[in-house]
């Protein structure tokens, strides 16, 4: 469960990134943040992992209160999440299956886990057969794929995908979109950020946007536009 209560971001910078934003998102749950860039999207991944934190109101997280939550006790929080950017972020000199083992590495799993465990999130992205490529060597779309395999990895109970499709070519995207519904369906809860209004009025999964850091609109089956 993920709850946001009264939340308020204003960076020091003086920019209000969020204003009085409550928001409750269930276990198991799929939900997409839209809204114009700026509007505060990314902001709202940040305070659920304790990247920021807010300036008013709570973030809680699996119980855990992120507010007053011990610098000492993030990394626990932090198991608990799986990230998937925009942009990739994969380690250039890895190859494929070590940047998912990478992500095991801050969980203590038993070291004789970690090569079946490598081999189950490449399977589920349909990815075993480039294990042993450098990141280099894929598409977009197949790096994409071994970012979704890396935030998994770990089974954490919920997924945040930070715009997920927006390097993408439409049919990659569609892909990877299919592998987050599939992640979701096995109870894992998501939150994804998109521009993409296709991929967001076929699913009809629960939209909630923002605008100038507030909700504007928060639906349960929504389009990414309002039909007005
Ligand atoms: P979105 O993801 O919807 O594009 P963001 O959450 O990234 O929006 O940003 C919301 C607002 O906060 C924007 O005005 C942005 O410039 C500002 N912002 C984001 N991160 C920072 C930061 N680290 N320092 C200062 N301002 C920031
Ligand atoms: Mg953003």
């Amino acid at each position: 469960m993920i709850n946001l209560s009264g939340v308020g971001k204003r960076y020091p910078t003086g920019v209000v990134a969020l204003q009085d934003v409550s928001l409750r998102i269930e276990r198991g749950e799929f939900v997409f943040l839209v809204g114009p860039t700026g509007s505060g999207k990314s902001t709202v991944l940040k305070l659920i992992q304790r990247i920021e934190r807010p300036t008013a109101g709570r973030v809680e997280v699996d119980g855990l209160d992120l507010c007053s939550l011990p610098d000492s006790q993030v990394p626990l929080l932090r198991r608990g999440l799986g990230v998937v950017f925009q942009e990739f972020k994969l380690l250039s000199d890895r190859s494929v299956a070590d940047n998912v083992a990478f992500a095991l590495r801050v969980t203590e799993t038993d070291p004789v886990e970690v090569a079946p465990r490598v081999q189950w999130a490449l399977e589920t992205v349909g990815m075993v057969h480039r294990a042993d490529d450098l990141p280099a060597r894929l598409s977009g779309g197949e790096q994409q794929r071994v970012c979704l395999a890396r935030a998994i990895v770990a089974r954490p109970r919920i997924v945040l995908a930070d715009e997920p499709t927006g390097n993408l070519d439409p049919e990659a995207a569609w892909e990877i979109m299919q592998l987050l519904s599939a992640v979701n369906l096995r109870g894992t809860t998501v939150v994804m950020t998109t521009h993409n209004n296709t991929l967001v009025d076929v699913l009809r999964r629960r939209v909630v946007e923002l605008h100038a850091g507030r909700v504007m609109r928060d639906e349960s089956r929504g389009l990414y536009q309002t039909a007005r």
